[in-house]
């Protein structure tokens, strides 16, 4: 066999191979992340402001950075089937309700699901009811919340974290209204508080008022891929950039996470 013939058969082999394994190199690849928002419009005016702000702040990221951004108001959405292929699940100011939704949520988050929770979401008092969410939620519950609603300063808790790294060690955080919870989220060893409420803003409210202490405002169970922000209060959490770029970079950080099982 001359060299030329061996070149074309060579050529010919790779061909071949490269039909063959493509198809395969093409299902290897990871499938293009997929977000699925849940909120409601039944709720607090000033939660539903928040919401459809976040689904436009989300969808517009969605369509710059090529992912799949839904949203629905139906909460039996929640549910095995509607979930499968959705890496992360937002929760904009609402929670499950009824048994069938908060199991299938569970179900979903042990199965190395992603939860994205903003302000609400997390709320849990004596009537919840759901003790999975609050060990989730890495034992918080809700004690107190401040009013009316006003910018503070942050700490960042973290400033190696994916999630942190565009933001000063200490920022003003546009208006909102912000929740204390008893038992505090840092007494537990799997939970990652990535920032804090800095004790200049104390006391931080006028009708109701957060007087001081420790309070986390965003943190991680590091036991799921979750992260929770209690932003979410009103229409200028979206106003300030270097927050937003945070927003954007939880999301990346949630989907780029290993599904845990
Ligand atoms: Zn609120």
């Amino acid at each position: 066999m001359g060299g030329a013939s061996m070149i074309k058969r060579i050529r010919f082999v790779s061909a071949i191979f490269a039909l063959i394994v493509s198809p395969v190199i093409a299902l290897a690849k990871p499938a293009p992340l997929h977000v699925l928002a849940f909120y409601s419009t039944n709720v607090e005016g000033d939660h539903v402001d928040f919401a459809l702000q976040a689904l436009k702040f989300f969808a517009d990221a969605a369509k710059r950075d090529n992912f799949q951004f839904e949203s629905t108001t139906n909460w039996d959405d929640l549910s095995s089937q509607r979930l499968t292929g959705v890496q992360v699940v937002m929760w904009l100011n609402d929670s499950a309700h009824s048994d069938q939704q908060r199991a299938a949520f569970q179900q979903y988050m042990e199965h190395g699901g992603g939860w994205f929770g903003f302000h609400f979401a997390a709320y849990n008092d004596g009537g919840t009811n759901w003790p999975w969410f609050v060990q989730f939620l890495g034992g918080a519950v809700f004690y107190g919340n401040s009013w009316p609603p006003l910018p503070a300063i942050l700490d960042v808790d973290d400033k190696t974290s994916p999630l942190t790294k565009h933001l000063t060690a200490h920022f003003l955080s546009p208006a909102n209204e912000w929740y204390s919870w008893q038992p505090n989220p840092r007494a537990n060893k799997a939970v990652k508080v990535l920032l804090t409420l800095d004790p200049s803003n104390f006391p931080l409210g006028f009708k109701d008022t957060l007087t001081g202490g420790d309070i986390p405002v965003v943190w991680t169970n590091t036991k799921y891929r979750m992260i929770y922000m209690n932003m979410g209060h009103g229409d200028r959490i979206f106003s300030d950039d270097n927050q937003n770029q945070m927003f954007k970079d939880a999301l990346r950080w949630l989907a780029q996470t290993p599904m845990k099982k």
